[in-house]
């Protein structure tokens, strides 16, 4: 079990209690999780624990049936313009891309500042340009999704959220559709977006990943958290049989 520590100036996500079932299926139960600014969260545990439900739940794209969530100070947005701004803040890179097939890399990641921001159409370009660089596609910006390997395609995924200049990323299962030989490339841009100081909470099978990028492992089951630590501590003294059990499947 895990206690809520008290709200401060550093907490930009806060779960407080939160419940959420699927019609009798209890999938998320009285989880608290504080997120600080900075801060980088490993999420793991086996298949169906409500990692992906946790995320979504930040970002509103489940509700929740009791409990809180605050992100930056206030309670998340329901619906309209405050929505909208709940999700530009909170960037969410899945594990299928999900680009606009028949955009280009460039179209794919000046579209939210553009439409959402409104940013002008220069500065957004000027922008999506440097992101494409940071990920290292800037070559890529004028071909279409299917052109790119699909760790390039994440890649740019990764930039589209990064340009609407997100208080946090979460990232779910980000490498999981990838082939072997290009999980490393999107891993490393996560990597250093780690090091700048992004708010991340990632949630992958990437024990190196966990091990070396994380400030804490998080461990569910059942839709709990079961454990949490630093990954140093977590991976060296595991406290429960389940955590035991599950590290000796992916390790
Ligand atoms: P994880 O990401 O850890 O694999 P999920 O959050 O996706 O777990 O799912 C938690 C549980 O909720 C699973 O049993 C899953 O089948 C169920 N679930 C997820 N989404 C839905 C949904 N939209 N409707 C019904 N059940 C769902
Ligand atoms: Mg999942």
């Amino acid at each position: 079990m895990t206690t809520a520590s008290p709200a401060t100036p550093q907490t930009l996500i806060e779960l407080d209690g939160v419940n959420k079932w699927f019609g009798k299926l209890h999938v998320l139960r009285d989880v608290n999780l504080s997120v600080n600014r900075g801060e980088v969260v490993v999420v793991i545990g086996p298949s169906g624990s409500g990692k992906s439900t946790l995320c979504r739940a930040i970002n509103r794209l489940e509700t929740i049936d009791s409990g809180s969530i605050t992100f930056d100070g206030k309670p998340l947005a329901a619906e309209g313009k405050p929505l909208a701004r709940l999700r530009s803040d909170v960037g969410m890179v899945f594990q299928s891309f999900n680009l606009f097939a028949h955009k280009t890399i460039l179209d794919n990641v000046m579209l939210g500042p553009v439409k959402v921001r409104k940013e002008a159409k220069a500065a957004a370009r000027e922008h999506a340009m440097q992101l494409l660089d940071r990920v290292g596609i800037a070559d890529q910006a004028g071909k279409h999704p299917a052109q790119l390997s699909g760790g390039q395609q994440q890649r740019a995924a990764i930039a589209r959220a990064l340009a609407m200049r997100p208080k946090a990323m979460l990232f779910d299962e980000p490498t999981s559709a990838l082939d072997p030989e290009m999980v490393g490339e999107v891993l490393d841009v996560m990597t250093s977006l780690a090091r700048e100081g992004m708010t991340m909470i990632v949630v992958t099978h990437e024990m190196g990943f966990a091990r070396h990028a994380a400030d804490r492992v998080i461990f569910m089951a059942d839709g709990q958290i079961v454990e949490q630590a630093p990954p140093a501590e977590f991976f060296a003294n595991p406290q429960t049989e389940r955590a035991r059990d599950f590290l000796g499947k992916v390790l």
